[in-house]
């Protein structure tokens, strides 16, 4: 079964074109969520999170999220130091859940692919591909957020000419072709393998 990764930029509308995927009966698996449902209950993951970042990242037994993202945030250091522990967990719960699957291929959708080498666990990877102010309008809309708290999160990201030039297939989603026909396209050439 062929694996297939899915990128893109923040709001180039990757959430959305996996959303076109999943409707076809394609497996979808969204790597964010993955790796938030890991951190809280996979218990080797907890306890390595536990011994790194001190007992104060669990509270009641839940991720203690906001004191997690205070101890990363403009700590390179330490967000590399959580990125070590939970993106191994995550790759590996993404090659189990795949390897249950019935499907001619899978899907799993993350921000983060060639930051973390994870594209190396895929078969085939997916840009999705839109301007930076569209991403930047569309992101603000949909998070009801400024531009510069936007801009922030954007700018820590890969840059989207080097991303997409390392993916085997673009969808564009800059409202010049239909990105519905581009899915269904590209669905039929992942189905025949
Ligand atoms: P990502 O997951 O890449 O951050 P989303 O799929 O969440 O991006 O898309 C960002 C926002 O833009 C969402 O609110 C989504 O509904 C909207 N959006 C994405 N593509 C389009 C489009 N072609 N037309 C209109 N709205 C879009």
């Amino acid at each position: 079964m062929l694996k297939v990764g899915l990128t893109g930029g923040i709001g180039s509308g990757k959430s959305l074109v996996a959303e076109m995927f999943s409707l076809l009966g394609v497996p979808v698996l969204h790597a964010d969520d993955t790796a938030k449902y890991l951190m809280e209950h996979d218990a080797q993951l907890r306890q390595d999170i536990s011994r790194v970042f001190g007992e104060e990242a669990y509270q009641n037994g839940r991720l203690n999220r906001p004191f997690l993202a205070s101890v990363v945030f403009r700590n390179e250091e330490k967000l590399q130091l959580l990125n070590s522990l939970v993106h191994p967990a995550t790759i590996a719960y993404s090659n189990a859940w795949a390897g249950k699957q019935q499907a001619p291929y899978v899907l799993k959708e993350a921000a983060i692919f060639f930051e973390s080498g994870s594209n190396k666990e895929m078969d085939k990877m997916i840009g999705v591909y839109a301007p930076y102010a569209l991403r930047l309008q569309r992101a603000m809309q949909r998070d009801k957020a400024d531009e510069q708290a936007i801009k922030a999160r954007m700018d820590k990201q890969m840059d989207e000419d080097e991303k997409m030039s390392r993916c085997d297939y673009i969808i564009r989603n800059d409202g010049t072709v239909s990105v519905i026909e581009q899915v269904l396209a590209l669905d039929r050439v992942l189905r025949a393998g």
